[in-house]
């Protein structure tokens, strides 16, 4: 979540004005010797927003409105794209669909984002992954859905709800503006354009949304020990290579899970957002 603003700051207003320059990818800033500076480079504006979980500013090149569209228009093609190879997207009444709605209603109404209309959408395809890419849409796959407890999935639920509200992905393309390393159309790393740090926020950020909605914390250590167990099965290769170690985060988990295990379906879950034992908002 945190971008580091003022390096940011000098990329952007640096690189995107002299791309071609080797400095740029070096990061050594070169002041050209009696050139009066550009009017352009001074009339950069670098949009900073607050960020809704931390309160901290952080760097937006891209408001929400536009990345949930394009986030949208994105998923469209991959659905359209995963229909033509055989893996259809669940109708809202099948019994898993309605599951994966139920839990996921739970979780989405003790979250930061409890007023924007989120919506799961459930691939039947034997792979353990979820994502989001950056919009209103979360998409799970039934070889994860299918492979979790109620209160496993809320969890891995919340992770994903994390991740649109710490506006991760809109934090990461506003990276990728200055940076331009990740590639977004690569499915294996579907993930990846995540750092390892905002995963570990996610999971901080998603297992409070669980426990508010009444699940057991305490199974978050059990999913990431399970996955460490299986992850050379294809099934779960995908998910594990673009997240952390498993291992270090089940023990992370565990001990988050236990210092709020008193908030578990938490009557005063508002306040609870703003501040708790895992962070505090409130300074
Ligand atoms: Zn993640």
């Amino acid at each position: 979540m945190k971008t580091r603003i003022s390096d940011a700051l000098k990329a952007l207003c640096f690189c995107a004005l002299f791309p071609m320059l080797s400095a740029c990818q070096s990061g050594i800033k070169i002041e050209p010797v009696g050139v009066a500076p550009s009017p352009v480079k001074a009339a950069v504006a670098v949009p900073l927003k607050q960020d809704r979980v931390t309160k901290e500013s952080v760097l937006h090149l891209r408001d929400q409105i536009t990345q949930n569209q394009l986030a949208t228009n994105a998923l469209e093609e991959k659905l359209w794209a995963y229909q033509v190879r055989g893996f259809a997207t669940l109708p809202q009444n099948d019994p898993k669909a309605l599951r994966l709605a139920k839990i996921f209603a739970d979780v989405h109404s003790k979250s930061h984002l409890w007023e924007m209309p989120l919506k799961p959408v459930l691939v039947d395809r034997d792979l353990f992954q979820a994502y989001t890419l950056g919009g209103l849409e979360i998409v799970f796959y039934t070889g994860l859905t299918d492979s979790l407890s109620d209160d496993g999935l809320a969890i891995i639920i919340g992770h994903e709800i994390a991740h649109i509200a710490t506006s991760h992905a809109v934090e990461a393309i506003s990276r990728d503006v200055v940076n331009l390393q990740h590639n977004h159309n690569d499915e294996a790393k579907l993930s990846g354009f995540y750092a390892v740090e905002s995963e570990f926020e996610a999971d901080m950020v998603g297992l409070l949304y669980a426990v508010l909605a009444g699940y057991n914390g305490a199974k978050a250590e059990e999913i990431w020990n399970t996955l460490a167990d299986v992850r050379e099965r294809p099934k779960f290769n995908l998910f594990t290579a673009t997240h952390p170690p498993d291992e270090a985060r089940g023990a992370r988990l565990a001990k988050q899970a236990a210092a709020i295990a008193h908030l578990r379906a938490s009557e005063n879950w508002q306040s609870d957002l703003v501040c708790n034992p895992l962070y505090c908002a409130d300074n």
